[in-house]
């Protein structure tokens, strides 16, 4: 089986042909002619390698009315994402082998083709007290562990959760806010928190969590990957233990760069995400937090609710963004055409980095690797719809936003998987 995509441009190569064989590129030069090859006209669009999402929530096992594997792969495959990596916070939660290996059956029996990595729990029931079964699930196919959502306030649990995960070839996926600094928080704690009457997060939460947890990586020696950083404190604890040689990581999502906490102001709960949406300066030090590598990869976390969770009070709303269908227009507009970077620095933060922090051989066009690739218009016009979403979850604050950059065609294993 041979695919030919012709006359695209490609990262690094500019404009070039790429051959697939078997599901894994060949060759890639600047004029390919091969017999018998399906041709996928790619002029005039941008081919780069599939988006690889370090922090989704699938919501299955347990959760189906907000999503489920069919739904949430179809909407990632839309995205122009190949791989995603799912959180533990399903029903029953993934803390042992028998709900990881659920997950990927599922993922492979009745998903859109797009690779599910199973991230499991670091505690039975993500209750913080006891270990989950870290090793059954590295054996199963979890390629990281993570209490997302609920953050390990044990510092000796996430010592041990580093150590045993380690000897698994697996990084804790730090969710960094001190539960007890969040102190019932809903949006970020400032000028807007005081003038809406809503209940404020100092960004100190965050950022105690993550110096806490560096101490913890340098002491040990052992990796740990940061997600969703949203504060400017956050991003230069990161860059200094970086500096020092500190075995770290980390991600943030699209929309700590495109929203601050103004958006709030319309008291519309799909603003409402953990951490909260911050500040101008905060959305400025991220941008450049990616541009300089102290922030490795971009990560939707993707996290779809049903609207009955949505539309109420804002106090009372759960947490978090329907984030695939999204991510690569929001990414683009801001840090391409807003010119902090080029699509070659875009596709290292969105799918090289990724792609190496969960060790799998995508994240880049070049021959040898899984032919995970997608065909995409960085230009082109539209606008967001929700309703049009393939996810379930219709939760976004950025419905009715004009962007530019749009997934045209994805593919995962050379087969394609999605059309626009
Ligand atoms: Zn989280």
């Amino acid at each position: 089986m041979k695919l030919l995509v012709k006359g695209g441009t490609l990262p690094e190569y500019g404009r070039a042909d790429m051959l697939v064989e078997d599901g894994v590129i060949s060759r890639i030069e600047g004029n390919i002619e091969c017999e018998g090859a399906q041709v996928v006209d790619a002029e005039g669009l941008y081919v780069m390698p599939g988006m690889v999402d370090l922090h989704c929530h699938l919501r299955d096992p347990g959760q189906e009315y907000k999503e489920d594997i069919v739904s949430g792969t179809r909407a990632a495959a839309a995205g122009g994402f190949t791989s995603v990596c799912c959180m533990a916070n399903t029903t029953p939660v993934n803390d042992n082998a028998v709900v990881t290996s659920f997950i990927i059956n599922k993922a492979k029996a009745e998903g859109s083709g797009v690779h599910v990595y199973p991230v499991g729990a670091v505690s039975k029931g993500l209750k913080g007290e006891n270990m989950a079964e870290i090793g059954d699930m590295a054996k199963a196919g979890a390629v990281a562990i993570s209490d997302d959502g609920k953050p390990v306030m044990n510092a000796l649990l996430m010592r041990l959760a580093m150590e045993y995960g380690s000897a698994f070839g697996m990084t804790v996926f730090d969710h960094c806010e001190d539960s007890n600094l969040v102190n019932k928080g809903v949006m970020n704690e400032g000028y807007n928190s005081t003038l809406l009457g809503l209940r404020g997060t100092t960004r100190a939460a965050e950022e105690v969590q993550i110096a806490r947890d560096i101490v913890l990586s340098e002491t040990l020696n052992l990796p740990i990957h940061i997600c969703h950083v949203s504060t400017k404190g956050g991003v230069e604890l990161i860059r200094q233990a970086k500096k020092r040689g500190v075995k770290i990581t980390a991600e943030t999502a699209p929309h700590y760069l495109v929203g601050t906490d103004d958006l709030c102001a319309s008291y519309d709960a799909n603003t409402k995400v953990n951490p909260p949406m911050r500040l101008a300066s905060d959305q400025e030090a991220l941008i450049a937090g990616l541009c300089d590598g102290t922030i490795d990869a971009i990560a939707t976390d993707h996290a779809p609710h049903h609207r009955d969770e949505k539309e109420v009070e804002y106090n009372m709303a759960l947490s978090g963004i329907s984030g695939f269908e999204t991510a690569f227009a929001l990414c683009v507009e801001t840090l391409v055409h807003g010119h902090h970077m080029t699509m070659e620095d875009f596709v290292k933060v969105a799918c090289t980095n990724p792609a190496r922090i969960i060790k799998k051989n995508c994240g880049q066009l070049k021959p040898g690797m899984d032919a995970d690739f997608i065909l995409a218009d960085p230009n082109e016009e539209w606008c967001i719809d929700a309703r049009k979403f393939l996810s379930k979850g219709k939760n976004t604050p950025f419905h009715g936003r004009l962007v530019h950059g749009r997934v045209k065609e994805t593919y995962v294993g050379g087969a394609r998987i999605y059309k626009d």
